[in-house]
């Protein structure tokens, strides 16, 4: 390749004739060329900068090319690429160390995977192995991957031409904006949620569930905050039932809220964790599940019918042993906590009050969403040809956002500062108020 030759011309058509993107039809596409990044920014080829307010998928939550994780990438490449799951890796039991430190206590082992729907997959594999039962609780504001059982749990739509995994059922989460129990207040949603949740144990059968698979922050569906009181609610209903409660973190852990895991908001603990995106930050990828003492010991003499021949592959663990130990050293999840809950929030409470095209802004953390209307009384969202409009406008103006539906999620790397904060309030106002 004659790198001096390439420009954003020959990637996005590079792009276009050989490569078949996700969830698109493909004719369509017209993709936004990366050549580098940095930190909050990423640029082109021509050298357009963008201010990365998605975290690519939400992922980057250390920013891109942290020095200390590309050298780690690189120091392990360079000992060793790859190597089976069966043989004892220092780079694999050193990244496990560091993940279990963080978890709650009773957490025992971490199994690792690729990415977050296979780490879904396993964690629902282990819970029915577990419990010798059958069926998933999931919520339909949702997103938990896209294989077999993974995407059979996922709520939203795009589950609905995946459906052939078996033993899925789906309930309704708390989503005040949009109750779906005609709620008016933060309690009601939570009780008739927690009550629906219930009944729908009861019909489904609560001997045949394994486990309650759920979002500890749902992020895709539109970081939707649980009420006070609603995963308390669902422990206490898993215990009654002998149901398992798989939190996922893959979106909402490693610092997005503020926090280490998201869960730790709320004072209740899971019995299985899965994790992905922030661990390391997508560098290389990974995925997981850290698994609670009960579960460890009931696999320590029953077989496990699951690998990966990739499972904790050293680039991946090397990149999540540094990245867990600079953002311990740096503060970096403090830093979201502090930028987060403060500049970000209030910026954008603050452009909800100007702007009447935002409907609500929630989040926490670095972990927020606009919620775009039509109308503030309807709360009618946003239609789609509007969206793609003010979409374009941000990333000409220079702002990465990550657009679901009628929402604008806001959701920068955990390193982001106030000065990023204010110029990135700056484009979304100046957007938003074009299109009032
Ligand atoms: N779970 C949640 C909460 C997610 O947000 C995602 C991806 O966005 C997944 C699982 C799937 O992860 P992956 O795309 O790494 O398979």
């Amino acid at each position: 390749i004659n790198h001096d030759a390439i420009d954003n011309d020959y990637v996005r058509q590079l792009d276009r004739r050989h490569v078949f993107h996700s969830w698109s039809a493909q004719a369509t596409l017209d993709p936004l060329v990366i050549a580098g990044g940095s930190g909050c920014r990423v640029w082109d080829y021509a050298g357009k900068e963008y201010l990365d307010f998605s975290s690519q998928l939400v992922n980057t939550n250390i920013g891109h090319q942290h020095p200390k994780v590309i050298a780690a990438i690189q120091a392990q490449a360079g000992a060793l690429a790859t190597v089976a799951p069966a043989h004892a890796n220092l780079a694999r039991g050193e990244a496990a160390k560091r993940i279990l430190a963080r978890a709650p206590q009773g957490f025992e082992k971490v199994f690792f995977t690729n990415a977050g729907a296979d780490a879904n997959e396993n964690a629902i594999r282990m819970a029915r192995a577990y419990t010798g039962r059958d069926k998933i609780l999931s919520a339909y504001r949702s997103y938990h991957g896209n294989t077999g059982a993974a995407i059979a749990a996922t709520g939203d739509p795009r589950r609905i031409p995946n459906e052939f995994a078996r033993g899925h059922a789906h309930f309704f989460n708390p989503y005040l904006y949009r109750s779906d129990f005609w709620a008016g207040d933060e309690q009601q949603e939570c009780e008739r949620a927690l009550q629906h949740l219930q009944r729908v144990i009861e019909c489904e059968g609560p001997g045949a569930i394994a486990a309650i698979l759920l979002e500890s922050v749902p992020g895709t569906a539109g970081v939707l905050i649980p009420p006070k009181g609603y995963l308390e609610g669902v422990r206490r209903l898993a215990d009654h039932y002998g149901i398992l409660l798989i939190f996922d973190e893959v979106m909402a852990g490693f610092g997005r809220t503020g926090r280490w895991f998201a869960f730790e908001h709320f004072g209740v603990s899971p019995d299985l964790i899965v994790f992905a995106k922030g661990v390391n930050s997508g560098y290389v990828p990974a995925g997981g599940v850290i698994v609670s003492a009960p579960i460890c010991r009931h696999f320590d003499d029953q077989m496990f019918y699951g690998g990966l021949t990739y499972s904790g592959h050293p680039l991946a663990m090397a990149a999540i042993v540094a990245s867990l130990d600079a953002m311990a050293e740096e503060g970096i999840v403090d830093n979201a906590d502090r930028v987060g809950n403060g500049a970000l929030a209030k910026g954008l409470s603050q452009l909800a009050s100007d702007h009447a095209i935002i409907g609500e802004t929630r989040g926490v953390g670095v972990f927020h969403a606009l919620e775009l209307v039509s109308d503030r009384t309807s709360r009618a969202p946003l239609p789609g040809a509007e969206m793609a409009k003010i979409k374009r406008a941000l990333i000409d103006k220079g702002l990465l956002p990550f657009v679901v539906e009628n929402r604008i999620h806001v959701t920068p790397p955990c390193i982001v500062n106030e000065a990023e904060v204010a110029q990135g309030l700056a484009i979304l106002d100046e957007v938003l108020g074009a299109a009032s």
